[in-house]
């Protein structure tokens, strides 16, 4: 068994071809949850419904969120009539007492339906109608999460991080914004001035996670600050790294990177935005996979390939590659 851990690109394109080397009923996946929100009362799991989607073989590799031809019947009519009766289209947060009142998992991260802000397809909103429904009679995210891998005949292991809240929120010159504010509605404009991960020391990795965590554990390309930096928020999850081999795949080549806010949000954080930057947020790791441009000089074990995943191909290559750094270190 190998244990990926995930935000909602990076492990997901590398695990799209990867079955031959990590065959997915043996390569469980722990998805990122600090980037969730409740959103018209129905709470919305980002980064595992990529990885849930992908293995479903549903997912829009396009844009690499949300259901390949979905439609967004409901969306379009949410927007017209907020439109009609004049109510503008922001996030609109829920006041600090609804926040924290109703369902626990969701505080912190609760936005009115009125003209909701991210775009939510027609079969998308039925699976997060569906998990909230789960929740609400009684489910943890976990269980909720297996049963729509199980509608799907996903074999792969899908574990939210926690079954607790962590709200990962971005301060900026602005002031606070839930990460989907930052991300989706204000496409990381504001300067960031650092991150927090609200309800992170009261929360918990689940004892399925920390199972999963007993064996060697691969990070995949990913946002060190919003996609792993909730999980390291949490004590017993860091810990379980430490005594546990690990291999990460750099997201940078040196100091450019691949996509999206990475850099900005290590600068903020008080890293140098590159390879050298990720190797200190995982001090724990024990080996690298990197870019074969990448010259950076590391204190640990590294193995270079092509680090680009734009086609399944790539994804079998990489894996190759991380499986050989793995032989490395267990
Ligand atoms: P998010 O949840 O969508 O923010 O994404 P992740 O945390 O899963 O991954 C984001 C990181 O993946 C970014 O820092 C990118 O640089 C990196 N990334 C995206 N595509 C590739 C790729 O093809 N190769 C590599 N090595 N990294 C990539």
């Amino acid at each position: 068994m190998v244990t990926f851990l995930a935000g909602g690109t990076g492990t997901p394109k590398l695990l799209h071809g990867a079955a031959e080397v990590f065959p997915p009923a043996d390569s469980p996946v722990v998805g990122n949850t600090g980037d969730d929100v409740e959103l018209s009362g129905h709470l919305v799991c980002p980064d595992l419904d990529t990885q849930l989607f992908a293995d479903a073989g549903i997912l829009d590799t396009g844009t690499w969120w949300g259901i390949d031809a979905d439609g967004g019947t409901t969306n379009d009519q949410l927007h017209a009539l907020a439109e009609r009766a004049g109510l503008d289209s922001g996030p609109r947060y829920l006041s600090e007492e609804a926040q924290t009142s109703g369902r626990t998992i969701a505080r912190w991260r609760r936005f009115s339906g009125v003209a909701e802000f991210m775009f939510i397809g027609d079969v998308d909103r039925a699976i997060h109608l569906t998990r909230t429904g789960l929740i609400d009679e009684g489910y943890t995210l976990t269980e909720a999460t297996r049963v729509l891998c199980e509608a799907y005949d996903i074999d792969r292991p899908l574990l939210p991080m926690s079954d607790d809240p962590v709200a990962t929120i971005v301060h900026t010159e602005e002031g606070p914004m839930h990460f989907q504010e930052f991300w989706v509605h204000r496409r990381a404009e504001p300067a960031i001035e650092d991150v927090e991960f609200r309800g992170a020391e009261n929360a918990e990795p689940t004892p399925e996670v920390l199972d999963a965590l007993a064996d060697p554990v691969v990070i995949g390309p990913s946002n060190p600050v919003t996609s792993i930096g909730p999980m390291l928020a949490m004590d017993a999850f860091r810990e379980a790294l430490h005594e546990t081999p690990v291999v990460a795949v750099s997201p940078f080549v040196e100091d450019t990177v691949f996509s999206g806010p990475a850099a900005e949000l290590m600068a903020a954080t008080g890293y140098e935005p590159s390879t050298s930057g990720v190797a200190e947020v995982y001090e724990f790791a024990d080996a690298f996979v990197l870019d074969s441009e990448d010259g950076t000089d590391l204190d640990r074990p590294v193995v270079r390939t092509d680090t680009k995943l734009d086609t399944p191909e790539d994804s079998d290559r990489v894996a190759r590659t991380v499986d050989e750094a793995l032989a490395e270190v267990t």
